[in-house]
């Protein structure tokens, strides 16, 4: 948000003095400050003029503009950030990895691509992740083939597009084919600009610039958005490591630090285009997930490129200021019978998945119990007060464990060994066990455990 609260009310009616709580805001001042917090929309004043509501409008436009490429559950939102660095507040809309198909590719290779982007999957701490988009590049010198290509694509994948092409006519013709799918169109430049606009307002998607510098890019944007086509991309056709980082973070500090609106939109970056090592190429991938690109454009895509660079997206993407949660809950572990041990610990994503994974590598079942603790780890949690005789009893005796085992023995994480009496006194129909004090302590002490309560 451009303008402070403070700001906008010198501009409301009467110079912010009307005060005439038809907005439902008991003075000007107020509706000014729930505006600049994006909590109510301009139109909730009736008093502001058409030109006044366009100015205000813009001036409170996020400094980088949302650009969504592809339609429905599968749609790719990328831009609108709001700070440089993520210790700052949180990066919201992770950069989209991408893989390129070229219409030189051989048709098996085409399907084995296709088929890859629909397979590679990987858990993470509850989260299944994947790549994004296809893009497919005009290279054959055959538009009809590379149309065909892109019309096969769209046909046979769900996601996002982005369509290559230095041959102008060949890139509206692709468009024309997927159009409906919003793909994002490559490149446009100074040279086929005047060609391009009137094909881009025909059938509006987003679209991406390239130019030879940051500064070049300037007047195309200007131009663009003179014309109603606000949906950009940018590419400041950097093509070394050290280029791409100073030119993203160029664009990326004019757009939010000056809110410099011709730069204020989301990037690309092609790997695929800096190397023809496949390493190297995940590793300069690497550096943009970093700074700052929405589009990451890649050669290839295999478990052991694809998967570090998911998960280096998640922890970069994932908010600083909200710890990863599991739900409150009894989570079975294998198939527990009423015979099997009972372990607590608390919602932290990361504890839950460490300590299931450790109980899931013994084979043996488990109720596991899962207690909200604001998804502070077992030593914190018990810090905070969150993880203690007076919270964990009601948890226990609310969550309906005592219905599926034979014997009452809570297994209490080792690190709070100490709490031992106080969970003691909360559940005293319970015996209360002091588990391992690691995870990874889990594996040498269950097995033993489990037999003994069956003995
Ligand atoms: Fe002020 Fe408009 Fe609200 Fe009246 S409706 S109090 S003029 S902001």
């Amino acid at each position: 948000m451009a303008l402070k609260g403070s700001d906008i009310v010198k501009k409301l009616p009467d110079g912010g003095k009307k005060n005439c709580k038809e907005c439902g805001f008991p003075t000007c001042f107020a509706f000014a400050m729930k505006l600049a917090s994006g909590a109510v929309t301009l139109d909730k004043c009736p008093h502001i003029p058409d030109d006044l509501k366009a100015e205000l409008g813009e001036a409170m436009a996020p400094p980088q503009k949302l650009v969504t490429i592809g339609t429905g559950e599968k749609a790719v939102n990328i831009g609108n950030e709001e700070v440089i660095y993520r210790h700052d507040k949180t990066f919201f809309h992770p950069c989209a990895l991408t893989l390129l198909i070229s219409d030189n590719d051989s048709d098996d290779i085409v399907d084995q691509k296709i088929k890859k982007i629909k397979e590679l999957e990987f858990e993470r701490v509850g989260l299944l992740l994947k790549a994004d988009l296809l893009a497919t590049c005009f290279e054959s010198g055959d538009k009809d083939k590379f149309v065909a290509l892109v019309k096969k694509i769209s046909e046979s994948s769900d996601l996002g597009m982005v369509i290559i092409s230095e041959d102008t006519d060949a890139l509206f013709a692709a468009r024309d084919v997927c159009a409906d799918k919003k793909p994002l169109l490559y490149p446009i430049t100074k040279e086929n600009l005047d060609k391009a606009i009137p094909e881009i307002k025909k059938s509006p998607t987003p679209v991406c610039i390239r130019a030879s510098s940051v500064e070049e890019l300037i007047p195309i944007t200007e131009k663009l958005k003179g014309e109603g086509i606000d949906e950009l991309v940018l590419d400041p056709g950097s093509r070394k490591v050290l280029d791409v980082i100073r030119d993203q973070t160029l664009i990326r500090r004019a757009a939010l630090k000056q809110t410099f609106r011709p730069l204020g939109y989301p990037t690309i970056m092609f790997p695929c285009w800096m190397t023809k090592d496949r390493m190297e190429e995940a590793l300069i991938a690497s550096v943009g997930v970093i700074k700052y690109p929405g589009i990451i454009v890649l050669s290839d895509m295999s478990s052991d490129t694809l998967q570090p660079l998911l998960v280096q997206r998640l922890n970069i993407y994932t908010d600083p200021r909200m710890p990863m949660t599991v739900e409150e809950k009894i989570y079975p572990i294998g198939e527990p019978t009423e015979d099997s041990p009972v372990l607590l610990t608390t919602n932290w994503a990361l504890t839950y998945f460490i300590v299931s994974s450790e109980i899931e590598g013994t084979k043996v079942p488990v109720h596991m119990l899962v207690k909200e603790a604001e998804g502070l780890g077992v030593l914190t949690a018990w810090a905070a007060g969150k993880f203690n005789g007076d919270n964990i009893g009601p948890f226990v005796n609310n969550s309906g464990i005592a219905d599926k085992v034979k014997s009452k023995k809570l297994v209490l994480p080792g690190k709070v060994a100490r709490i031992k009496g106080e969970v003691e006194d909360a559940l005293p129909d319970w015996e209360i066990i002091v588990g391992p004090r690691e995870a990874s302590g889990i594996g040498g002490w269950l097995p033993d455990y489990a037999k003994s309560l069956k003995s």
